[in-house]
């Protein structure tokens, strides 16, 4: 994968730009600063691009969960098609930044992802499952791309998920932008294999039949489904369980070549690791070390080993 950082959509304000209603900004020091080393941020505000003044009265989502609309708290004025006449532009625009990824600022009744409240117009009845106007908006124009929330990011399991599917939507860009071929498939797949096989063993199993049947369709229609599938795949949260499973499957290729105490040593920490004593960089290394030690060129190349960068200071959670 190309060293350059990774692009990626982000709420404005989470960068300490001061372009909130009250004047303000919501920096997100980890967004920033350590995020910031990997990804090159898109930064959009759509209250303020869409020519609302700083400071501006504050805005909130009113109607109900089927239909809801941008509305200002006090003065009543229906901002939405503002925002939609200008958001059809910039998404046209953000089609250039080949984004992988795009982080949210949360609770905001235009950038907000999830359960952003919507309120009655009369009455004091309160819904939790709103989605920002922008936000609702770039979900549609880009239904595949990888997107979170500030606050979910705070949340180790969360964090570790969104930043792998970015890192694989980055490589899937980089394998695109070659031009491939079928063989290309086949190779970008094997490499993905135990990811893959760590968030979901149903779509490993239906991904490797697509892939293995893959000359039967249009080259263009597979990788269209290869890719819906991939994303689906990675989503799904990388539990303890499926992780053992992986681990011990790699442990497998080394059955020959280790001594009984590095199998013990082995066993031991998968133990601890299981009982969520250990974290999983811990056999994750071990793992790598032996690799290293006894060579295996489909686990070299596998990205399970390797999904992020080290300094990432991923997969250190329990
Ligand atoms: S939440 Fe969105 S609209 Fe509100 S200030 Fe931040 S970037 Fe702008």
């Amino acid at each position: 994968m190309s060293n350059e950082k990774i692009p990626l959509g982000i709420s404005t304000c989470l960068l300490g730009q001061s372009v909130r209603y009250n004047g303000g900004h919501k920096m997100d020091r980890f967004i920033l600063h350590t995020l910031g080393d990997y990804f090159e941020y898109v930064p959009v505000c759509p209250e303020v691009e869409c020519d609302m003044p700083i400071p501006r009265e504050s805005m909130r989502l009113e109607g109900n969960p089927e239909e809801y609309r941008l509305i200002t708290h006090k003065t009543k004025e229906d901002r939405t098609r503002q925002m939609q006449e200008w958001a059809h532009e910039r998404l046209k625009e953000l089609e250039d930044k080949d984004l992988c990824g795009y982080i949210f600022k949360s609770k905001s009744p235009s950038s907000g992802l999830f359960r952003v409240k919507i309120y009655a117009p009369e009455g004091h009845h309160v819904w939790n499952t709103g989605t920002g106007i922008w936000a609702g908006m770039f979900r549609e124009h880009f239904p595949l791309l990888p997107l979170e929330e500030n606050g979910r990011l705070h949340d180790p399991a969360l964090r570790e998920n969104f930043i792998e599917r970015v890192f694989v939507f980055k490589r899937w860009r980089d394998f695109i932008a070659q031009k491939p071929g079928y063989g290309d498939l086949v190779e970008f797949h094997t490499r993905h294999k135990l990811l893959i096989m760590s968030h979901d063993i149903q779509l490993y199993r239906s991904m490797g039949k697509l892939v293995a049947e893959g000359r039967k369709q249009a080259f263009d229609d597979l990788l269209d489904e290869y890719l819906k599938m991939l994303l689906a795949a990675m989503i799904k949260p990388g539990t303890v369980k499926k992780h053992v499973n992986v681990l011990q499957h790699i442990m497998g290729y080394f059955k020959k070549e280790l001594s009984s105490d590095e199998k013990q040593e082995f066993l031991e920490i998968m133990d601890q690791y299981r009982r969520e004593h250990l974290p999983l960089i811990v056999p994750v290394t071990i793992l790598n070390h032996f690799i290293r030690k006894y060579g295996n060129e489909y686990l070299e190349k596998q990205w399970y080993l390797h999904p992020h960068p080290t300094e990432m200071k991923l997969r250190t959670h329990v």
